[in-house]
């Protein structure tokens, strides 16, 4: 365990003189340092105060403040938009927060080489409007878009619902600048779309949770806009048969939908208190799959939503609803989108999970998610990217029970799941990443690599000045 010390006055008046400008440090300030304290992970158990928030403008600044923790052993935290899901910026030491808040500026947005570079603290959400604005796509799509930071979302290899059409984050980043732990500003990858010189470094960041180093500039892949999006609302009478529908859709249609997104009759019902809105046979049925196709004509968007249309039917949808406009869209994925704040509004203590499986094995996992239920007498809604096998279960605390038997208990819970997933093939997080809250989740589901990882972060960071006390 490394020994760090205590931001001093001297430290913040050093940080002042880098910075250059008082509105983009805080110190001394409670309630201002505790807007950066946490994420929405859980409860406020999880937060830890900063000492300082430093907000850089440049990667001078951030190279600058990284060699001055070194110097003072003064542990940094980096800091997206905090909409993380697994306390990965939550700064347990205290020491340093870095936000990137104010480096969000689009840099270029290279139509002839169909790539953007931004920097980090661009919300993904304008970068998928502005690209779109030049007839070009960002498929990269959590459901944190209109929040989360590109930054975070590299830090985190996001995932989201449009994984199994064009892959997660590491799969549209082709270049980042890094800020190392030692205040070296290095670049991996860059415009150029391939790379087989060495080992390829530039993947090893993505997903990496700030604790190898900070990016500045990231370089991202983006393709032309598909143009015409469908989404078919499907719901059925059973979770098993929403769910055992994923992979034949795609087999049996021969086509990937953009989507296919899950949401089980407990969580319906929380987001439809929430929205104030209504989905067709609500009281009836058991789950919804919520099945996206993206074309660029109308005649093969229509010929996907036909076939998908037919097979779902053909095997056991109740029916199947068809949103080809944008309001219909719209009110269809609203719901979804506002799952996790739907369950935050009745219970502000509500973990989530992001267990992974091989995508076969989703009715077996759904299938011990209830058995773990039962097993607690404990209320737990799912959602989840079904195409890629990411479920999302979400423990409901029960009233009365106080948050800190809360936090071992919920804990305990979806640690359960997570052992399972692992277990059958799959893995412990799926896109939200480890945090310090699944450190031991990760060291006994993959104790060789854990060491190979570890030995990766002493390499780049022999002073454990960057993220202490996520992943390892
Ligand atoms: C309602 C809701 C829905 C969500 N849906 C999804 C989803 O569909 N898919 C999904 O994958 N996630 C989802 N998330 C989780 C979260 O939005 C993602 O993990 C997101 O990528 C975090 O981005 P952020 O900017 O908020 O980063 P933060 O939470 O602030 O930080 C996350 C990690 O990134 C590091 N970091 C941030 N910026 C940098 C940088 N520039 N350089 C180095 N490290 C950095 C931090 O140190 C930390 O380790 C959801 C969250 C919420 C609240």
């Amino acid at each position: 365990m490394n020994e760090y010390r205590k931001v001093t006055t001297n430290t913040v008046e050093k940080l002042r003189k880098i910075l250059k400008n008082d509105a983009l440090l805080i110190y001394d300030d409670t309630e201002s340092l505790k807007s950066y304290s946490n994420d929405e992970s859980g409860g406020e158990y999880y937060a830890h105060m900063p000492e300082v928030v430093v907000k850089p403008e440049t990667k001078e600044q951030i190279s600058q403040i990284i060699k001055l923790a070194n110097d003072e052993m003064i542990p940094i935290t980096p800091r997206g938009a905090g909409s993380g899901l697994a306390g990965a910026d939550i700064p347990i030491f205290g020491g340093i927060v870095i936000s990137l808040e104010r480096m969000n500026k689009i840099i270029e947005i290279d139509s002839e080489n169909l790539v953007a570079v931004v920097e980090p603290g661009v919300v993904t959400n304008d970068l998928c409007r502005i690209v779109s604005e030049k007839g070009l796509y960002y498929a990269g799509y959590p459901m944190s878009v209109e929040t989360s930071f590109i930054g975070g979302n590299v830090a985190t290899n996001a995932g989201g619902s449009k994984v199994i059409k064009y892959g997660n984050t590491a799969h549209h980043i082709l270049g980042l600048e890094v800020v190392m732990p030692d205040g070296e500003i290095v670049e991996f990858g860059g415009k150029r779309r391939k790379d087989s010189s060495g080992y390829n470094l530039l993947q090893l960041f993505i997903g990496s949770e700030g604790t190898l180093g900070i990016f500045t500039k990231i370089y991202v892949n983006l393709i032309p806009q598909p143009g015409k999006v469908v989404d078919l609302l499907v719901p059925f009478e059973s979770v098993e048969k929403a769910i055992s529908n994923v992979a034949p859709l795609m087999v049996e249609t021969k086509s990937l939908p953009s989507g296919i997104e899950f949401i089980d009759k407990k969580s319906i019902y929380y987001a439809s208190k929430y929205t104030g809105m209504k989905l067709p046979y609500q009281d009836e049925v058991e789950s919804y799959l919520i099945v996206q196709y993206e074309a660029t004509s109308l005649q093969e968007i229509e010929e996907l939503y036909e076939k998908g249309g037919k097979a779902l039917q053909k095997n056991g949808a109740k029916d199947v609803f068809i949103a080809d406009n944008r309001s219909n869209s719209e009110k269809i994925w609203r719901m979804r989108r506002n799952w996790l704040e739907s369950l935050k509004a009745v219970d502000p203590y509500v973990p989530t999970g992001d267990v992974v499986v091989p995508t076969s094995k989703i009715p077996e996992m759904m299938k011990y998610i209830n058995e773990v239920s039962n097993e607690f007498k404990i209320d737990i809604p799912v959602a989840g990217h079904a195409a890629d096998g990411n479920l999302h279960p979400a423990p409901l605390k029960p009233k009365n029970l106080p948050p800190n038997e809360w936090k071992t208990l919920s804990e305990e819970i979806l640690g359960k799941i997570a052992m399972k997933a692992a277990q059958m093939g799959g893995a412990i997080s799926g896109e939200h990443g480890v945090g310090f809250i699944k450190k031991e989740l990760l060291k006994k589901t993959k104790p060789k690599q854990y060491k190979w990882m570890q030995e990766v972060k002493e390499t780049f960071d022999p002073n454990n000045i960057m993220n202490p006390g996520k992943l390892f």
